[in-house]
Formats: structure tokens, sequence, C-alpha cells
């Protein structure tokens, strides 16, 4: 049953507003209870057909409009009442641990997130998330594929800028999948929990959606240049730990494609080598010169260990 929600046949009518990613971590029992929309009648009929075909409750939470003025209806979904009323109650207040908590994601990660977020709150030109959890992450380790959040910009967002960027994005990279396998911004890149967690969800995808796993896998495992949240390459190419440090040799960018990746476009669009210590600087060829705090996101398809 559950292969007619999850599939490689991406046209397959479905209801849009449920990522891949949290129906997988459903599946895989990571989360008892996912937050997601309905944008019309015919994406709620939907959504009753799933839950009455994997045997899943619905609560919806409430009905807005968005921000094109469309009617929205926003929900939970879980196999459990008692998890989704439990939810249900968090929800009066989306910045607590309890609502995070209550989604399934790993205590560790929501405290890491609402810290960084308080202080977003107080100082609006506070560092981005990704910033955030590269300061945590342990230096001179490769972080797992499923780990990365670059192109995930929900909770990320909070300028009025950052919402044209999030437009120009979406433009630049419409048609092409760019969602990523773990739903949540982790702690750390190395976060024990959230790794497990990923794992699982990855392997779910893995079984019912292998194309589109292994599609996800490769897109999700390039190391990327990052100087800010719509200013990234990702690079096509592998990223292997060298002498405390790492080293990447590369055939030039590839996707996910940033809006404000210009500057880093001029000095990454050849096929070259970078070079990085355990977490801060990139050494780029000679005469090479990226912005400054340019950073390197080590993410590979071979990280586990
Ligand atoms: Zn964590």
């Amino acid at each position: 049953m559950i292969s007619r929600y999850l599939s490689d046949d991406l046209s397959r009518p479905r209801c849009l507003g449920l990522q891949f990613n949290d129906l997988a971590a459903l599946v895989a029992g990571v989360k008892s209870v996912v937050y997601t929309s309905a944008g019309s009648a015919e994406d709620m009929r939907r959504l009753d057909e799933l839950c009455a075909g994997l045997k899943l409750k619905k609560l919806v939470l409430e009905e807005r409009r968005d921000i094109s003025g469309a009617r929205i209806s926003d929900l939970l979904i879980g196999p459990r009442p008692a998890d989704l009323r439990r939810a249900g109650k968090a929800y009066s207040d989306i910045m607590s641990r309890e609502w995070g908590e209550a989604l399934g994601y790993p205590e560790c990660c929501v405290r890491a997130y609402l810290g960084w977020k308080r202080k977003k709150d107080r100082l609006l030109r506070i560092k981005d998330l990704i910033f955030h959890i590269l300061d945590s992450s342990p230096k001179g380790a490769l972080f797992p594929f499923w780990m990365n959040n670059v192109p995930n910009y929900y909770s990320r967002l909070g300028l009025r800028s950052d919402h044209r960027s999030f437009v120009r994005f979406s433009e630049l990279n419409s048609g092409a999948d760019r969602e990523t396998i773990i739903p949540w911004h982790p702690c750390s890149y190395r976060c024990p929990e959230s790794m497990e967690k990923g794992r699982k969800i990855y392997e779910v995808l893995e079984r019912y959606m292998p194309a589109t796993a292994a599609f996800r896998k490769t897109f999700l495992s390039r190391p990327i240049v990052f100087s800010g949240k719509f200013s990234y390459v990702a690079l096509d190419g592998e990223c292997r730990r060298e002498a405390g440090g790492f080293r990447v040799v590369h055939g030039g960018p590839a996707g996910p494609r940033a809006p404000g990746a210009g500057r880093l476009l001029r000095v990454l669009s050849a096929p070259g080598e970078l070079k990085a210590p355990g977490r801060g600087a990139i050494y780029a060829a000679p005469g090479v010169r990226l912005p400054a705090g340019t950073r390197l996101l080590p993410f590979s398809a071979s990280a586990a260990d």
C-alpha cells in the first residue's frame, strides 16, 4: 500500500503539501506526527485517501490564506490520535520545544534551532543557521549526505529580501527535485540522533523510490562552498579527508543553484581543486580570492563512520 504513495512515478497525483521525506519518516517510525497542509479540496481528498490507505488519522489545525491569498488548511497526520492531540496542543506555540519534539525532531536539534532563532529575533543580521550548525560540528569530519539541509529553507527565512531570494531560488531550480532527506535542521552535521534517524528515512526512500533516492544522494553529497544563505556553490566532485582537513577535486558547479552565487561562480566556474582546513577558510588556487567568511561544507556519499 505504501508504494502507492512513495514511488518513483513523481507525476502521480498527490497532495503537494506532503513531502516524501516526511511520509518516509512516518513509515520509518522516525516521526509519529507530520505537519502538512492541503491547498485545495482536491488536495484534501487525496490526503484523506492516503490516510485511509495507510491507517493514519488527520487533525485539522486551522484554515487560513497563504501569501498568494489561496485558501489553505494546516493539519497533522499520524497513526496515533493521542500523538496528534499532543502535537495539536503544542501548535499554539510553534517556537516551543514541545512543538519540535511532538513532530519527532531530536531534542538536541530543537534546542539548538530555538537558540539560534531567539538570537536571530534580537539581531536581524545574524548569520544564517547553516553557519551556526557548522560551528557546532566536529572539525575534520565528513558530513553524511542525508544531513544536508542547505536547500531546506523552511524556518530559515526572516528578512524581506529572503523572500525575494527564495522566489529566485525556486525559479532557478524549478522542475528539479530539491527535497532533503531529514525534514528538520540538525544541531550538528554529525548529530548522532539525526544521523541515525536520517539513515532510516533514506532507507525507506531507497526501498520505495530507488531512482529518486539515488538522485538525492548525488545531489546532496556534493561538497558546498558556502558564503551565505543564497550564495553558495555545490561542486560536482568529491570531498576527501587529508591532513586533518579536506581536499576537493571537482568538475565545476552543479545543482542546487543559488541566486546570489555570482562572486563565487567567477572563481569556481571551471574544474579545479580546493583545500580547506578542518573547519575554516578555503585555500583555493594561488591568486584566487573567495569572499571573506566562505566555508566548506564537506558533505559526502561515504561519511557514515
Ligand atoms: Zn541534534
